[in-house]
């Protein structure tokens, strides 16, 4: 259930990046994230249009005006992380949504994406949680391929396919400091389950499927290249401090992804 009555936190890493906690659900589970560089700005996934507020108050807060955002990047198009898309286009007048190939028709035109949710949750409940969802016209709007590159104020931002979670979703790996923007790629966890200050984390997708699963072999291939050590760098995912236990996040989203291939190994038919 969406807080706005609570101010949002906001946490600085360095180097020009902030998270907004998006106060999704619950305060900590999904965070927008801000890349500030020589006086332009990307938003980097939305929230919900809840978040709104919180969002122009933490670039206000940078001294950024709304003029100053050139993207607004999203990781992948599931109204958590995009909802507020279209509103805060419509705040920034200089700004381009970049999303992936298979996600940009969402933005553009949201109602299959709203009709999906709707049929999940009701209209009234999709409305309370989610807010207003609004479009994006086309012409303000970037697809991102894998290994398309942008660059903010001379910044460059990789984008990457990781097609784990949805089919839609990319990574986005700043050249600057190696971060990897993960969106839902490494997983959720939930505050309720830390224990002594750490994380447990399971993987976003479905924990079982006939024969092997293709979404979770490559979230499991994602996970496993940051285990052996090939990114020296923190992925900055739906929960902001999971840059703080990285470690841990990667093995407990390991072994749950061991566990769904052995599961899903066995379910087939001999
Ligand atoms: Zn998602």
């Amino acid at each position: 259930m969406p807080s706005m009555n609570l101010p949002a936190d906001v946490f600085d890493y360095g180097h020009g990046i902030s998270a907004v906690d998006s106060v999704y659900d619950r305060r900590l589970q999904t965070a927008i994230h801000l890349l500030v560089e020589k006086g332009r700005a990307a938003v980097i996934d939305t929230g919900t249009s809840h978040a709104v507020p919180h969002v122009l108050a933490a670039l206000q807060a940078k001294g950024v005006a709304p003029e100053q955002v050139d993207y607004v990047i999203l990781t992948h198009v599931h109204l958590d992380h995009a909802g507020a898309a279209g509103q805060l286009m419509a705040r920034f007048p200089n700004a381009q949504l970049t999303v992936h190939p298979r996600g940009a028709r969402h933005m553009i035109d949201p109602s299959r994406l709203l009709a999906a949710t709707v049929a999940i949750y009701g209209e009234q409940e999709t409305r309370r949680v989610y807010g207003e969802i609004l479009p994006v016209p086309q012409s303000r709007v970037i697809e991102t391929p894998d290994e398309a590159t942008l660059r903010l104020a001379g910044r460059e931002l990789l984008f990457l396919d990781a097609p784990g979670h949805a089919r839609h979703h990319v990574v986005v790996q700043d050249s600057r400091t190696g971060h990897i923007f993960a969106g839902d790629t490494f997983g959720l966890s939930y505050r309720e389950l830390d224990q002594d200050g750490r994380q447990f984390s399971f993987p976003t997708t479905r924990t079982s499927c006939p024969g092997p699963c293709p979404f979770t072999s490559a979230e499991g291939e994602w996970t496993r290249r940051y285990s052996n050590g090939s990114s020296n760098r923190s992925p900055l995912s739906k929960l902001t401090s999971n840059t703080r236990d990285r470690e841990r996040s990667l093995i407990s989203v390991g072994v749950w992804l061991g566990m769904d291939r052995s599961m899903a190994q066995a379910e087939r038919p001999p």
